[in-house]
C-alpha cells in the first residue's frame, strides 16, 4: 500500500508578505496590472517549487487569490452585484477589487462624493480569522461563467512542469455562504450546478486527473435543503470527467459521516486534528474505493506534531489502505517558514512547526510509513524529543499557575452586590449627569504615533523620547477630552501597537514572530502571539499610564484591559491543555491588573471583549459549554473590585440576540456595543431580556470616515430610549477611534457632547 502527501493549500501571501506590497503598490497606481500580474506569478511558482521539494506529491493549483477564494469562485461563477456594472462573466480586474474593496468615488467642487461603490460584505471563514466576501445574490440574477481562473492556474503550473490538483470551493459550502438578497440562494442550485459541472469538464480538457472540492459546510449542523443540495451536487458533479476528492475540515463529520462517506466521489479528506475520534467511523464509513485523504498536522496552530504518536496510530491503517496524509486544513492559517524568525530562542522553537515544517513533517512521516521508521530515524528522534520536551519544560509547566489556578473559588466570580447597590455606590463616586458620554478607548494612530513606535522598534528613538513623546500625546488627548466635554475619558492608548499584542507582550508564556503573518483579509495580515506556557503577570502592565493621564485631569478616566476571552480567542494557543484551561489563567493575571488599577485610584475599568462571540464553536450544541466558561472567566478577571468601581466591558458586534443571557451573565455595569448600523433594533432584545445594567448603544459607525450630525444621534438615542430606561443609557461611538483622522473624530465627538445634553435637557422638561 502506498503513502503520499498533499498540501491541501499553501499560503498565499509570501514568506515576507511580496502579495500584500505587490497589491499596495498596484492599488496606489505605482505598479501597473502587468506588474502585480507577474508578482502573482511569480509567488505561484515558488509555492509549487518549495511544496515539491519539500515532499509533496498532490500540488494545490488555485489555492492561490489575488485577495479571496471566495470572492475567486463567486467571479467564476458570474455572480457579480449589478452596481458594479459588469456583465455575468465579464468581470476585469478593476470589477474583482470593486467587490473586494469597495471605490471611492471622485469628490466635485462642492465637495459631493459621487460613484463610490460599497465593498461586498465581509465577514470569517467558518471559525477562522480569516475574511471572505460574502457571495451576494438577487431575485433573476444571472449567473454565467467568467474567467476560469483555476483552470488558467492549472494549465500554468502545468506548463512549468507541475501537475496539480486544482481546489475549488464546492457549490454548496459556496451556497450557504450566500446571502440571499429577496431569494433563497438554493433555488439557484441547478444553475450553479450546471455552471460546476462545466467547470470540471473544462478542468478534465486541460489534463485535470482529481481535484479538490471544498466542501468544509460539512462538519457543521446540516438541514435538509444543504443534505438535499449535497446529494444533487454530488450525484451530477461524481459524474464529471474528473476524480473527486472531497475535503472537509475544521471539525468531525459526525451525524453527517455515513451520508459524506457514500457520496459518488473518488476520495474524502478528514480532518484528524479538530476530531482526532473520528478515524476509526471513518474507516468503517469508508468503502475500499475510497481514497481516505487523513488531516493528521494541524493545519490552524503552530505546533509540531509528535511524528512517533502518529506513526502508532496511521501504521496499521497504512498496512491495509492507499493514504494519502495531509494538514488539517490548507496551510492558509499558519505562518509560512520557521526558519525566518531570528528573535524566538531556541526552546521554543523547537516546538513549532510553520507551513513548510508542516510539509516536512508529513513527508517523514510518508517516507516512515513506506519505508520503516529505520528510513527517518533522526527526523523521528528529534520530534519524540521536542514532545518530551514541551510535556516538561518549566518554561511552560509553572507550579505557582497551577496552584493559583487551583485555588480559584466560586466567590472569586461573584461582585460583592447585586446591580442597584452597585449602581448607587457608583453614582456617589462618580457623580455623572444622565446619559454620560464616554468613548471606546483608542485615538487616532496617527502617522506620527505610528512613526514614533516605529522608530523606537528600531532603537532609533530610546526609551525616554519614546515616553516624553507618548505623555505629551496623552496628556493633548486628555486637554480635548476636557474641552469637549467627555464626562468619562480614556488615556487614548497611543502606547499600543495592538489590543492583544500589548499584553501579550508582558504577559509571561507568550511569544511573539518577526515574520510569523497570517492571512487576515486581502492585502492585511496579523502577527497573532504564540500562548505556549503557564501565564502569569510578572508586573503591571497598563497602572502606570493610566495614572500619568489621570493625573492631568479631575475627571475621571477608564482603566483599559483587554479581556481573557479576546487575548485567548486571537492568539495561537497551546493544544496540550483545553482552550479553557490557558483562559482561567489569562483571566487571572489580567484580574491581577485590575485590582492595581483600583489600588491606583481608577474608579472605572473597561475590559474589551471584541472577541468573545466569534470564539463560539461551528456546532451549536458545543455552544453552551464555550459561553460558560468565557463567561466564568470574563467574570473571574473582573468580579474583584468593590461595589463603588464601574466595570465596563466593550464588544464590536451587533449579533447579541442568541447570547444575550451570556452577555447578562457577565455581570458588568457597563457595556458598550455596536448599534449605529442598525437603528438601535438590537437594544429590543436587551429590554426584552430586562437586561439590568447600563448599556452605552453606539451612536455612530466609526468604520466609516463620515461625520454624523447631533440631529441623528439624538434620533438614534430616541430610539434606543424606547426599548431602555434613561438612566441606563451612555452615549459613545461604536468602537475605538485608532483607524480614523482627529479632523473627523473632534466634530463627531462634538456632535455627540451636544446630542447628550439636548437629551438632558428633554430629560429635565419631562421631570
Ligand atoms: N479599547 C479598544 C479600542 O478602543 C477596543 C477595540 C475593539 O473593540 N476592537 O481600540
Ligand atoms: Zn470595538
Amino acid at each position: 500500500m502506498t503513502v503520499t502527501v498533499a498540501t491541501l493549500g499553501f499560503p498565499r501571501v509570501g514568506p515576507r508578505r511580496e502579495l500584500k506590497f505587490a497589491l499596495e503598490k498596484y492599488w496606489s497606481g505605482k505598479a501597473s496590472e502587468t506588474e502585480l500580474l507577474e508578482a502573482a506569478a511569480g509567488l505561484r511558482t515558488a509555492a509549487w517549487a518549495r511544496q515539491k521539494a519539500l515532499g509533496a506529491d498532490w500540488l494545490p493549483s488555485n489555492d492561490f487569490s489575488l485577495y479571496d477564494h471566495v470572492l475567486d469562485m463567486s467571479v467564476m461563477l458570474g455572480a457579480i452585484p449589478d452596481r458594479y456594472g459588469a456583465a455575468a462573466g465579464q468581470a476585469d480586474l478593476a470589477t474583482y477589487f470593486a467587490m473586494a474593496r469597495g471605490t471611492t468615488g471622485a469628490e466635485d467642487g462642492c465637495g459631493h462624493a459621487h460613484a463610490s461603490l460599497t465593498a461586498c460584505e465581509m465577514t470569517k471563514w467558518f471559525d477562522t480569522n480569516y475574511h471572505y466576501m460574502v457571495p451576494e445574490l438577487v431575485p433573476g440574477q444571472r449567473l454565467a461563467l467568467g474567467r476560469l481562473k483555476l483552470v488558467d492556474e492549472y494549465r500554468e503550473a502545468r506548463a512549468l512542469g507541475y501537475e496539480t490538483r486544482p481546489v475549488l470551493l464546492g457549490p454548496v459550502t459556496w451556497l450557504s455562504l450566500a446571502k440571499g438578497r429577496g431569494v433563497d440562494p438554493f433555488e439557484m442550485l441547478d444553475e450553479v450546478l450546471g455552471l460546476y459541472v462545466a467547470i470540471l469538464g473544462q478542468l478534465a480538457h486541460a489534463g485535470a486527473d482529481w481535484v479538490q472540492i471544498d466542501e468544509p459546510i460539512l462538519v457543521l449542523d446540516l438541514d435538509e435543503t444543504q443534505r438535499q443540495a449535497l446529494t444533487r451536487a454530488y450525484a451530477k458533479l461524481g459524474r464529471c470527467n474528473v476524480k473527486l476528492m472531497l475535503t472537509t475540515y475544521f471539525g468531525g463529520l459526525d451525524d453527517n459521516l455515513s451520508f459524506a462517506a457514500t457520496l459518488p466521489v473518488s476520495g474524502l479528506h478528514v480532518d484528524l486534528v479538530r476530531a482526532p475520534g473520528q478515524l476509526y467511523a471513518v474507516l468503517k464509513a469508508a468503502p475500499r474505493s475510497l481514497l481516505l485523504s487523513l488531516g493528521v498536522v494541524d493545519g490552524r496552530n503552530v505546533w509540531r506534531a509528535d511524528l512517533e504518536a502518529l506513526l502508532d496510530r496511521l501504521e496499521p491503517i497504512a498496512a491495509t489502505r492507499d493514504l494519502v496524509l495531509a494538514p488539517s486544513c490548507s496551510l492558509l492559517h499558519v505562518p509560512v517558514d520557521l526558519a525566518l524568525e531570528t528573535k524566538l530562542d531556541e526552546e521554543v522553537t523547537q516546538w513549532l512547526a510553520f507551513a513548510v515544517q508542516k510539509v516536512e513533517e508529513l513527508s517523514t512521516l510518508k517516507r516512515a510509513l513506506n519505508e520503516g521508521r529505520g528510513s527517518v530515524a533522526a527526523e523521528l528522534a528529534a520530534s519524540t524529543k521536542a514532545a518530551a520536551n514541551r510535556r516538561t519544560s518549566p518554561r511552560i509547566h509553572d507550579r505557582a499557575v497551577a496552584e493559583r489556578v487551583a485555588g480559584v473559588t466560586s466567590a472569586m466570580r461573584e461582585r460583592r452586590s447585586g446591580h442597584a447597590e452597585r449602581t448607587r455606590a457608583q453614582a456617589e463616586v462618580l457623580g455623572l449627569p444622565a446619559f454620560p458620554t464616554t468613548t471606546i478607548g483608542s485615538f487616532p494612530q496617527t502617522a506620527e504615533v505610528r512613526h514614533a513606535r516605529a522608530e523606537y522598534v528600531r532603537g532609533h528613538l530610546d526609551d525616554a523620547a519614546y515616553e516624553q513623546f507618548l505623555r505629551e500625546e496623552t496628556e493633548r488627548a486628555i486637554r480635548w477630552q476636557e474641552e469637549a466635554g467627555l464626562d468619562m475619558l480614556v488615556h487614548g492608548e497611543f502606547e499600543r501597537n495592538d489590543m492583544v499584542q500589548y499584553f501579550g507582550e508582558q504577559l509571561s508564556g507568550f511569544a511573539f514572530t518577526t515574520s510569523g503573518w497570517v492571512q487576515s483579509y486581502g492585502s492585511r495580515c496579523v502577527r497573532p502571539p504564540i500562548l505556549y506556557g503557564d501565564v502569569s503577570r510578572p508586573e503591571a502592565m497598563t497602572v502606570a499610564w493610566w495614572r500619568t493621564a489621570q493625573g492631568f485631569t479631575d475627571k475621571p478616566v477608564k482603566g483599559m484591559l483587554t479581556g481573557p476571552v479576546t487575548i485567548l480567542n486571537w492568539s495561537f494557543v497551546r493544544d496540550d491543555q483545553p482552550r479553557e484551561a490557558s483562559c482561567r489563567q489569562i483571566a487571572l493575571a489580567i484580574r491581577d491588573e485590575v485590582l492595581d488599577l483600583e489600588a491606583a485610584g481608577a474608579k472605572a475599568i473597561q475590559i474589551d471583549e471584541a472577541a468573545l462571540r466569534e470564539g463560539l464553536p461551528l456546532r451549536k450544541r458545543d455552544w453552551q459549554a464555550y459561553l460558560d466558561w468565557a463567561v466564568d472567566c470574563f467574570r473571574l478577571s473582573a468580579a474583584g473590585v468593590a461595589d463603588a468601581t464601574q466595570i465596563h466591558t466593550h464588544m464590536c458586534y451587533s449579533e447579541f440576540n442568541d447570547i444575550l443571557p451570556s452577555i447578562g451573565a457577565m455581570d458588568t455595569d457597563v457595556i458598550s456595543i455596536e448599534t449605529a448600523r442598525s437603528q438601535m433594533e438590537l437594544l429590543e432584545g436587551f429590554a426584552r431580556y430586562r437586561y439590568p445594567s447600563a448599556i452605552g448603544p453606539g451612536v455612530y459607525d466609526i468604520h466609516a470616515p463620515r461625520v454624523p450630525t447631533e440631529a441623528e444621534i439624538v434620533a438614534l438615542m430616541r430610539l434606543a430610549g424606547r426599548h431602555l430606561r434613561p438612566e441606563q443609557l451612555w452615549v459613545n461611538p461604536d468602537c475605538g477611534l485608532k483607524t480614523r483622522k482627529w479632523e473627523e473624530v473632534k466634530p463627531a465627538i462634538a456632535a455627540m457632547v451636544a446630542a447628550a445634553r439636548t437629551l438632558r435637557a428633554e430629560l429635565l422638561v419631562e421631570a
